[in-house]
């Protein structure tokens, strides 16, 4: 069944992303900012949701998400046309997801995997989009 095969890949996905998700949130918290966690009630089910201030944040796989210009998002070779359609369909639900969260008022924030590596670049950015 169709739906329960896209869940399942939606949960490997998301455990693919948890490692940079925990970096994220141990920064967040660090710095003072308190937030909750998978808003399902919002679109694209944001990984880190800040209610009072109206923004959230997701943390995305480069690979998965097709981060452009990214070396982690480089399709392999075998089955391209499979991965690129499947990164593809990703990449349009992202773009929905934001599009509908902004309708709602919602500013929304993506933070690559690979921008967990640099953490003091990744602190500026943080506080930039959330304010103090
Ligand atoms: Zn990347």
């Amino acid at each position: 069944m169709a739906s329960i095969d896209r869940a399942e890949n939606m949960r490997r996905i998301r455990s693919k992303d948890s490692k940079p998700e925990l970096a994220v949130r141990r920064l967040l918290f660090s710095l003072g900012y308190r937030y909750r966690l998978h808003a399902r009630k919002l679109p694209g089910n944001p990984d880190i949701v800040f209610p009072s201030r109206r923004k959230v944040i997701f943390v995305h796989g480069c690979f998965w998400h097709g981060h452009l210009d990214c070396a982690r998002s480089h399709v392999p070779q075998t089955n391209q046309a499979y991965w690129g359609e499947k990164i593809g369909r990703n990449m349009e639900r992202d773009e929905n997801s934001q599009r509908k969260l902004a309708e709602a008022g919602w500013q929304s924030l993506i933070v690559w995997e690979c921008s967990t590596r640099d953490m003091d670049r990744l602190k500026e950015s943080l506080i930039k989009f959330l304010g103090d």
